[in-house]
């Protein structure tokens, strides 16, 4: 047996995560006890499984689950198959899902999940295999009120459905149908809601309307890059040339694409869905890296890993607005010199956070066995995201910061007035 690949997290990323959150913590005195909780997760899983792979020979998986907070309700985060997964890069982002939930002011806390897997060089088969195996090694360790996952980088849902099939068979035949929210992200024939699978693209859309509104530059005719064309990159892509701005350049995993009059993003998608790739696409110019994050352009939407944005991207860099759509993928010496550019950087937690907000819908609908029409989904995200936005905007302008560290002391603010008015245990 061989596990896959040993490849680490990008370094530095779990740092990252919490020196942001000390920062924001020093800023605002946060009580030390409580800084103390939220400085480590709550429960940290390791799991690893055995594997049949299609040729008959078995394999060992090591996956995680981190849980990182509670407080304010069940954990709850994505689940991440990627071949860099590990044990810090899933603490961090978990981290992260507790900012975000309480940033929303949902009542759900932080978790993630991953597995250490390439999904690129696996069946279909293998893969619901993997899932069906991680889900069963995670075991009592999730669950509807307890722990609620949904997809992330290479997951989706067809993950989702394999996943809530396995845990609904460990559970009774008369209660089966009460388990139905142990997972977010699922299709509608599962039980999914509308609008989750835009949500997050759908979500960044409505702030960079309110930030459009607010700084006098329209979104038609604007330029746009994206980093990344998955879940988040494509539909932030779609949604934005729909609102009428042109997408100039795309990145993928395998290359980048340019096309100055705007790139065909419909003819993409198709274009993807059957070659898995955007490399070798016609209907735009092959460039290099460096040249895509050139591009002259007025939005740029990293959607993909953590730490693409470094100093040498953020230098090259011509954007106005830079949107967070994938997590951390801006560095803070890159964000720095954003900043002191004068770019506006609209932060992850706050910025990606309508994945998170359309799960917690799909929860309360299953929940309540109510299904919810797209415009009442999408109404019900707007609010709750701009609202968020300009909380974060009024904390910014008191405390005279950033608009992350502000998302991270309206986050942090909610989490210690609950543990002041619950006290600690016992
Ligand atoms: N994986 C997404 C995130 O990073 C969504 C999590 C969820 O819906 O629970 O926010």
């Amino acid at each position: 047996m061989s596990t896959q690949s040993n490849r680490t997290a990008p370094s530095g990323f779990l740092a990252m995560v919490e020196e942001r959150y000390r920062r924001a913590a020093d800023l605002i005195h946060l009580r030390d006890d409580v800084r103390l909780i939220l400085s480590q997760p709550k429960n940290v899983i390791e799991v690893n499984f055995p594997v049949r792979m299609d040729d008959g020979s078995y394999r060992l998986f090591q996956g995680y689950r981190v849980q990182h907070n509670n407080i304010l309700g069940p954990y709850k985060g994505g689940i991440r198959y990627h071949p860099a997964v590990s044990m810090d890069e899933v603490k961090a982002l978990a981290a992260l899902m507790t900012w975000k939930c309480s940033l929303v002011g949902l009542p759900l806390g932080g978790a993630k999940g991953g597995v250490r897997i390439e999904p690129r060089r696996h069946s279909t088969d293998e893969l619901m295999r993997v899932t069906r195996r991680f889900a069963h090694a995670l075991g009592s360790n999730i669950g509807v009120d307890y722990d609620i996952p949904a997809p992330d980088l290479g997951t989706d849902a067809q993950t989702m459905a394999w996943f809530m099939d396995t845990y609904m068979n460990s559970v009774g035949y008369a209660t089966r149908n009460l388990h139905r929210g142990v997972v977010t992200g699922k299709s509608l024939t599962c039980g999914g809601s509308q609008g989750r699978d835009k949500a997050v693209g759908q979500g960044i859309l409505d702030l960079i309307e309110v930030w459009s509104r607010e700084s006098g530059f329209p979104i038609a005719g604007a330029r746009f890059i994206v980093q990344g064309f998955g879940q988040v990159g494509s539909w932030t892509a779609l949604l934005l040339e729909r609102a009428g701005a042109i997408c100039v350049g795309v990145s993928d995993y395998r290359g980048s694409l340019a096309n100055p009059a705007g790139i065909p993003l419909r003819r993409l998608r198709e274009y993807v869905a059957i070659h898995g790739t955007i490399a070798g696409f016609g209907g735009a110019e092959a460039v290099d890296s460096e040249t895509f994050w050139s591009l002259e352009c007025d939005f740029a939407i990293p959607a993909a890993l953590e730490n693409q944005i470094d100093e040498r991207v953020a230098a090259r860099l011509t954007a106005r607005l830079v949107v967070e759509g994938a997590n951390g993928p801006t560095t803070p010496a890159a964000e720095r010199l954003l900043l002191e550019r004068g770019v506006t950087v609209l932060p992850d937690v706050l910025a990606n956070s309508g994945g998170v907000i359309v799960s917690y819908f799909e929860w309360t609908q299953n929940k309540n066995n109510e299904q919810w029409d797209l415009e009442e989904v999408d109404a019900r995200l707007a609010r709750r995201i701009v609202r968020a936005y300009e909380n974060a905007r009024e904390v910014a302008a008191r405390y005279e910061t950033d608009l992350r560290t502000a998302c991270y002391i309206v986050a942090l603010e909610r989490l210690e007035a609950a543990y002041a008015e619950r006290g600690i245990f016992p």
